[in-house]
């Protein structure tokens, strides 16, 4: 089945080039993804497989493979949300929509797993086992897809789970991998000071908000270097501090906003601990009322060590001229929230790189020049392919 396969997607690769650049002509906001939805939703029409949709709390959809001998079930997954960036990428396939541009490559992901899935349904009668494939809405907007598409219980009966990001840190051909860790955790904050207004010839009858909102702002400075252990990484940013008054009239309330990044959850609750410190600190030092919103959104992204392997092996097993390098990669600061189906289900989310061919310096995720190799497609595809032939032909007894 595996060698039907890869002929079938090597056939196939011009289809997949022009689905990615379908797509990137017509982005859609996370959460709003109606008509990506309706064109995936219809691009399975009339195939002879179980079609889900508005799967979660947005447009996510569920195709179920089944193949002729029982097995185990795994999901595969493809994000297909775009971002609010205003495309200066120099494309034909420029983005129709003004302020929204595939600035992460969802659009080069819903490619390959359309084909793919397209090829393992006429497949299925040499299959055993089931495959999910999930095409998930709204990846970049917390709390994303991924989250709601786990509680609906559709995954429920997954055995393991894969899926891909294309990055252009390596050229197309490598496909990286990271056991354990491999993205980090996110935190959204939200501080309201209240403190009581005033005359600013009068301080000692008003309580100034701005005075232990910027203490609070200097205080978050010293978790991560004075209170995260230095072989782990955590991140506290202050984004927005909102104190906007009059230049003689002591601000009665402030309101801050921030993220935090952690690498690990030891960091992430010593960070934790720290916010929630400084905040009641804040408060007893300056008699202000104090309201935390404190959210972790998407989890750490962890990696099973066992289906890492299993991945790496797999892949440095095939003989294939697409596959020119599979390594490990380096630890990665962005949040994916593929983490959510990993905190439930062993799987492995693997890297497959896209640098533009005879760039340099590429232009990363979420920039608005951000370009790839198409030739990582079909690497993509490939990789996807024999992992999940692999997974299902070891798990036959
Ligand atoms: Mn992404």
């Amino acid at each position: 089945m595996r060698d039907d396969l890869m002929i079938m997607l090597e056939e196939r690769e011009g289809e997949m080039i022009e689905l990615r650049r379908y797509f990137h002509e017509h982005p859609e906001l996370s959460f709003k993804e109606e008509k990506t939805a309706a064109y995936i939703t219809n691009f399975y029409k009339g195939k002879d497989v179980e079609v889900e949709t508005n799967v979660g709390n947005g447009y996510g959809i569920i195709v179920t493979i089944k193949g002729a001998s029982p097995g185990k079930t795994i999901g595969l997954r493809a994000d297909f949300d775009a971002l609010p960036i205003d495309e200066e990428a120099d494309v034909p396939f420029k983005s129709k929509n003004e302020g929204v541009m595939h600035a992460c490559g969802h659009d080069a992901h819903t490619a390959y797993l359309l084909v793919l899935a397209d090829c393992l349904i006429k497949l299925k009668d040499k299959m055993s086992g089931t495959i999910k494939i999930i095409h998930q809405h709204a990846e970049e907007q917390p709390p994303g897809g991924a989250k709601s598409i786990m509680e609906s219980d559709k995954l429920d009966d997954v055995d393991a789970i894969f899926g891909i990001h294309i990055l252009p840190m390596a050229p197309a051909g490598t496909v990286g991998y990271h056991s354990g860790y491999a993205f980090n955790g996110r935190t959204y904050f939200k501080l309201k000071i209240q403190g009581t207004g005033g005359h600013g010839s009068s301080p000692h009858k008003a309580n100034d908000a701005i005075v232990a909102g910027a203490y609070f702002v200097t205080a978050v400075q010293t978790v991560a270097s004075r209170r995260v252990n230095p072989i782990s990484s955590g991140v506290v940013t202050v984004g927005s501090f909102d104190g906007k008054g009059t230049f003689n009239v002591i601000k009665d309330s402030i309101e801050l906003e921030g993220d935090i990044r952690y690498s690990d959850s030891e960091t992430q609750e010593v960070i934790s601990q720290e916010i929630h410190r400084i905040v009641s600190g804040i408060e007893s030092l300056f008699g202000v009322i104090c309201e935390l919103t404190y959210t972790p959104d998407y989890p750490l992204l962890y990696n099973d060590p066992e289906l890492t392997a299993f991945v790496a092996e797999t892949l440095k097993g095939v003989k294939d001229k697409e596959m020119t390098e599979v390594k490990e990669f380096p630890k990665l600061a962005p949040s994916d929230d593929f983490a959510y189906y990993l905190e439930k289900i062993p799987g492995s989310y693997f890297f497959i790189g896209c640098t533009p061919k005879g760039v340099e310096e590429p232009y990363f995720n979420h920039h608005p020049k951000f370009d790839i190799d198409e030739d990582a497609i079909l690497v993509a595809a490939k990789a996807v392919g024999h992992v999940a032939c692999a997974y299902l032909e070891q798990s036959i007894e």
